[in-house]
């Protein structure tokens, strides 16, 4: 029996144990230190995007195999190292995404009410790491610094109703503090233009269906229309759903405005954020863009810097600090030591990328570890957490804790989420 590890629950890691699963003679360990599995798809994926949270039934499927086991709970780093897991299996995968923020290095950045979306987003969709943070929703304006749709996500959160969350998995806190915002005026900055969004179309046009906001866009900054042909089809729909926004201004309580060549250069504020100070820009031949010296200010009592992520290094295992990944020779990174999705190519693409990037090291890490007697794998793993007083929380418990939560629901809606590790192994009587 071949023993293979993958350290996070999330869309890589899954996609990968699928392939991996279908071989021969193999036991797979999906470990993660949440006792709830799924990664991004609970904590990040919008929680009105259900449609896209769906695919997590495909995951249960591989869950539910025989030979892949969910062990929950269980810190990589901490509970046990990655030194002891390469000892224990054949293979050990890291599919552990891209969990921080990229750092926003301007001044000020440090002011309370500055908040990078993996807070914001993990707030809005109960991560325990940040079920707490209670970001300042009292004033009118918000900065929302970023042009992916991270920052759409954002934008349009901070915008819907409480009405337009029904059907959703929202959280109970984030629900009422939305309810009850202030917020009225949303400003999405990209420090390019147009044609350099990383929006795709169809989260860019939710924007033009929302009850109470509108998005704005200052038809000066677009481009003429017939540069839109050299567009690949997908940004070129983006495009034109930005410039039907910029041709149909509609009037509604809550504006979103895309702010275009528009790079935030200070954050300001009497001890807590108050204003952005944003100069703008021009692009050159290679199209990066470039202070012009010409400033201005946006009023912000909250600023959420939605300019992407990074995987989090692990002492010892070797890390591309440029990129934010670990450093891998296309998957390896050291012999039986694998990364995939987010860790290995840096945050980007859909979750749908992960599937073809988890089938490839999965088939990667088969041909790797052949078809050999094997390490002690999950036996080992159990004996070594059993000495360390450490009980995994297991898929059947997982089970538990999801009942526990369809219960909870409100009318319509698909779950109400535990938001801390306690109130989840509560669930479970422990
Ligand atoms: P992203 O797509 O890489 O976008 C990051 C944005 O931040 C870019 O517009 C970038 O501008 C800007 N940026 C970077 N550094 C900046 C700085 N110092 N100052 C100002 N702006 C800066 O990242 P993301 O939005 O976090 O999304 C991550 C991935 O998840 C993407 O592949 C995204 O499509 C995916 N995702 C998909 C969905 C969905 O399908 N519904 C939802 C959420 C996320 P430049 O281009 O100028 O660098």
């Amino acid at each position: 029996m071949r023993h293979v590890a993958i350290v996070g629950s999330g869309p890589a890691g899954y996609y990968t144990a699928e392939t991996l699963q279908k071989a021969d003679d193999i036991a797979v360990d999906v470990i993660d230190r949440l006792p709830v599995p799924y990664g991004l798809i609970r904590t990040g994926v919008a929680p009105d995007h259900q449609s896209i949270k769906a695919v997590s039934r495909r995951y249960e499927g591989v869950a539910l195999t025989d030979n892949v086991r969910f062990v929950g709970h269980v810190a990589v780093g901490t509970d046990v190292t990655i030194d002891e897991l390469v000892a224990l299996y054949d293979a050990v995968i890291l599919a552990t995404g891209a969990p921080n923020d990229r750092p926003l290095d301007i001044p000020g950045a440090d002011l309370p009410g500055v908040i990078g979306s993996a807070a914001f987003v993990g707030w809005y969709n109960g991560h325990p790491d940040f079920a707490g943070l209670n970001p300042p929703l009292d004033a009118p304006g918000v900065a929302v610094i970023g042009n992916g749709n991270v920052a759409l996500d954002v934008a349009r959160i901070l915008a819907k109703t409480p009405a337009e969350f029904a059907g959703s998995d929202i959280v109970a806190h984030a629900r009422d503090a939305l309810g009850a915002s202030a917020v009225r005026h949303i400003h999405i900055l990209g420090r390019r233009g147009a044609h350099q969004i990383a929006m795709t179309p169809k989260e860019l046009g939710e924007l033009g269906h929302l009850e109470r906001a509108s998005p704005r866009v200052d038809p000066a900054d677009l481009p003429p229309e017939g540069d839109d042909a050299l567009l690949e089809p997908g940004m070129r729909k983006s495009v034109t759903h930005l410039r039907s926004f910029a041709a149909n201004p509609v009037a509604k309580p809550v504006t979103i405005d895309f702010d275009f060549f528009a790079m935030p250069v200070g954050i300001e504020g009497d001890g807590r954020v108050q204003r952005v100070i944003v100069e703008r820009t021009t692009l050159d031949a290679e199209l990066r863009s470039h202070g012009t010296g010409e400033t201005y200010a946006i009023e912000a009592g909250l600023v959420v810097s939605c300019i992407g992520y990074q995987t989090p290094p692990i002492p010892g295992v070797p890390y591309e600090h440029g990129r934010g990944r670990f450093a891998s020779d296309d998957g390896r990174i050291l012999p039986g030591l694998y990364a995939v999705g987010w860790a290995r190519r840096g945050p980007s693409g859909t979750i749908g990328t992960n599937k073809p990037d988890g089938a490839r090291i999965g088939e990667m890490v088969l041909e790797d570890i052949g078809r050999g007697a094997g390490k002690a794998g999950r036996a080992g793993l159990d004996a070594l957490l059993a000495s360390r007083d450490i009980a995994p929380v297991t898929f059947r418990d997982w089970r538990r804790i999801e009942e526990a939560e369809v219960k909870a629901a409100l009318d319509g809606n698909p779950r109400e989420k535990f938001t801390s590790i306690e109130a989840m192994l509560a669930a479970l009587g422990r």
